[in-house]
């Protein structure tokens, strides 16, 4: 490398439509450079201040970042530049660039905004000899800076980039639309009527796919696969009559903004309200979110996937040589990837090409998996209805329970795991209050309306309990399993259940009512179970947490005080840790570190130095169990004490809060899946002479099912929680963030 890169700034910019989330991720950009020993500047207004330069180039310290996070939208503005699409308008921006010394970027922006970036990295050698020609910059600058190095970030409500699995802003924009929908329902369920929904996305159904599965909505119309009937029309209306017939009040039907017929021709959210108007004759009403779907405050999981992309982002370009190709840096299976940026933009754009060329099966396909995994679930659910099963085949009887403490999202899972047990027309029975229900014979069978209105219901309906039989209670765990004739058995709940089903496996030889097929659904608000990366109800939580956490930061604007929130979780440290994270909390402490008194005292060292500058907030976030000795009221005296008169101390114990309100757009989408394989699963293993009993989970993004048996290896039995913890690996972003706290969280 040569002497001139010895010196390096970094400009940061949002360009395009704003994003919840760009804010942590400018944050993060800003302080991991600062870290780096390197300047930094903000770009504000995106390319059009690149152009102006000026004042819009603002050298970026600490503090500059410091309570933003929870902030929508970008504090550094995003505007549209048609100057910048001009060879002279990029011509200025690189002389107000190169002028700060910076030649290294992180673009946070949709393909648009990417695909002007890569445009002005290659001209930038030619438009700096054009500066020096024109002897608006001198020959000695134009040569320290030869080359422009880019990194990009996906900033973008719609997830339709490639190169990542979210971008920035898409699980904000879910939430958003989620609970809109959420409370249409609540009016509509008052009248019988339809509502029909449009929700953003011209060439992407990702939002309008996911919020049709967190809502349960019966009617779905996403650009990339469209209705394969001629007479869609019709198809539809039967479906949402279908859905009258048995008994449901309200039916609520989502179209994507850019959604079409097969040949192309708009399906607009207008024409869908006329049709189901005209052919039903029911009362519809055309609600169009707009942009309260880019508003709010970022999620908890856009607060911690900024954080991380923007620190990835700048080792990236430090990292990179002059003049190599630009990355664009995004997340997959919960790992920081990078690739080629040009490539992910010709990809994201050749969907659309796709699309237009009414090529529907290859666009789904350039979606992923996932995407469409969810659309095919989606589907099952939108047309299930209860069916009988042909003469002379006996419907199976599954039984549905819950374990372990409450966890949202478990009435997401039940209420599929019903539906769609009787769509295959078997009898589901639903035991209350789990095992121990079970053992008292509270057992009742299901019906099509008795989980209405459970999606996005928080809560457990069915009861939850972390009761775990004796020895004496699995021969009654046996009859009554017997006595109800039950095929196979799910289990939607965390520990006490995947130890009851290891248990029934093992009783096997002499209790023969346990040779049925078993299935483990984590459902946690601590996300230790094994055999899954996430457990449902963990993302629910950690959106609690968040925003309680706003809430007790806000309320500390006037005097200097340290907050030390104590957190669930039990043994694992997943909800402190990246509630930290989201909150910018400054130390948070962890089950699976402890607490040393070596730890204390170079904290209440860094607390007392900061508050004695100008530091005016502290926010500590500790596990519940992070120590056994040094309990929260432990840290907080001990802070009280050395704080003296620098600062004072409270302590909020978050509590039940954490287990309780409606799931996360992502907790009811993970439960809809999982709990959709777990009943294919339980049908195909009832005729096995030995069905397996297994745990169903995520792991790198993928659905698998893990032998119980083999469960204990991965298991660390004494802690209850998996030996190996993905999020462990983010402890140094989060330290690495709350470092410097000298000025602002
Ligand atoms: P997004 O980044 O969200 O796709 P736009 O497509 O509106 O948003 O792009 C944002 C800005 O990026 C534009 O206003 C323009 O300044 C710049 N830009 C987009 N495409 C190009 C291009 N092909 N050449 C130069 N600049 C571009």
């Amino acid at each position: 490398m040569s002497e001139q890169y010895t010196t390096k700034s970094i400009g940061v910019l949002t360009s395009g439509g704003d994003a919840p989330g760009m804010n942590p991720a400018v944050r993060a950009v800003v302080r991991t450079a600062l870290n780096h020993g390197v300047e930094v500047y903000a770009i504000n207004e995106g390319y059009r201040g690149m152009v102006e330069g000026g004042a819009q180039i603002r050298k970026m310290s600490w503090g500059s970042v410091g309570g933003i996070m929870h902030m929508g939208g970008t504090v550094i503005g995003s505007a549209r530049s048609a100057e910048f699409r001009t060879r002279s308008g990029r011509r200025l921006a690189a002389k107000n660039l190169v002028t700060y010394g910076i030649d290294r970027l992180v673009i946070i922006g949709g393909d648009g905004s990417l695909t002007g970036a890569n445009l002005f990295r290659e001209e930038w050698p030619s438009l700096l000899a054009e500066l020096v020609e024109q002897q608006e910059i001198s020959k000695d600058l134009a040569d320290r800076h030869p080359q422009l190095n880019l990194v990009g970030l996906v900033g973008s409500i719609d997830n339709d980039m490639f190169g990542t699995d979210m971008t920035i802003g898409a699980d904000t924009a879910l939430h958003r639309i989620t609970e809109a929908i959420d409370a249409i329902n609540s009016t509509a369920a008052s009248h019988q009527r339809t509502f029909v929904i449009e929700v953003m996305g011209r060439n992407c159904g990702y939002l309008a796919l996911m919020s049709a599965i967190a809502t349960g909505a019966n009617w779905v119309f996403i650009p990339e696969s469209p209705p394969e009937s001629d007479d869609w029309e019709a198809e539809m209306c039967q479906a949402l009559q279908a859905g009258r017939e048995i008994g449901r009040r309200n039916s609520i039907v989502i179209v994507a903004e850019g959604a079409h017929d097969r040949y192309n021709k708009p399906i607009s959210s207008e024409y869908v309200k006329q049709v189901i108007e005209q052919r039903l004759g029911e009362d519809t009403r055309l609600t169009i979110l707009g942009h309260v779907q880019r508003g709010g405050s970022p999620s908890a999981f856009e607060r911690y996937m900024s954080t991380v992309l923007g620190y990835a982002a700048v080792n990236e370009l430090l990292a990179a040589q002059p003049g190599s190709e630009p990355q664009l840096i995004g997340i997959r299976e919960h790992k920081v990837v990078r690739s080629p940026l040009m490539e992910c933009v010709a990809k994201t754009q050749r969907v659309a090409e796709v699309i237009a060329a009414q090529d529907y099966e290859t666009a789904t396909n350039m979606r992923g998996g996932s995407f469409t995994d969810a659309f095919r679930t989606l589907r099952t659910l939108t047309r299930a209805h209860p069916r009988s099963l042909p003469p002379g085949q006996q419907p199976l009887r599954l039984m549905i329970m819950h374990s372990g403490g409450p966890a949202s999202g478990m009435n997401t899972a039940v209420r599929v795991a019903v539906r769609l047990g009787l769509d295959k027309g078997h009898t589901i029975l639903a035991a209350q209050n789990g095992m121990q229900g079970l053992v008292n014979g509270d057992v009742r069978e299901m019906n099509w309306m008795s989980v209405s209105d459970w999606v996005g219901k928080g809560g457990a309906e069915l009861g939850t309990s972390r009761w775990t039989p004796t020895e004496a209670d699995y021969a009654t765990i046996a009859e009554r399993l017997e006595a109800y004739s039950v095929d196979g058995l799910l289990i939607i709940g965390g520990w006490s259940g995947y130890q009851s089903a290891y248990e029934m496996l093992n009783r096997r030889d002499h209790l023969p009512a346990f040779r049925i097929p078993i299935v483990c659904l984590p459902a946690s608000i601590n996300n230790n179970l094994p055999g899954s990366e996430h457990s449902v109800g963990a993302d629910t939580a950690l959106n609690n947490i968040m925003t309680d956490v706003d809430k007790i930061k806000q309320s500390a604007v006037a005097t200097r005080r340290c907050f030390v929130v104590e957190v669930m979780g039990r043994n694992c440290g997943y909800l402190a840790l990246m509630s930290g994270l989201a909150t910018g909390a400054e130390r948070v402490y962890l089950p699976e570190e402890g607490v040393t008194l070596t730890d204390l005292q170079a904290d209440v060292d860094l607390l007392v130095k900061g508050f004695r500058g100008n530091k005016r907030l502290g926010l500590i976030i500790r596990n519940e169990k992070a120590d056994p000795l040094y309990t929260t009221d432990f840290v907080c005296a001990l802070f009280e004490k050395e704080g003296g008169n620098l600062f004072d101390v409270r302590k909020a114990i978050l509590g039940h809060v954490q287990q309780g309100g409606n799931p996360s757009p992502y907790d009811r989408i993970q439960a809809t899946r999982l709990a959709a394989k777990c009943m294919e699963f339980l049908i195909e293993h009832t005729n096995e002479a030995t069905p397996q009993v297994v745990a169903i989970g995520l792991q790198s993004s993928q659905i698998q099912f893990t032998n119980i048996a083999n469960l204990s290896r991965l298991t660390n039995t004494k802690m209850q929680r998996p030996r190996r913890q993905w999020w462990l690996a983010l402890r140094p972003i989060a330290k690495m963030m709350a470092q410097h706290q000298n000025d602002g969280l």
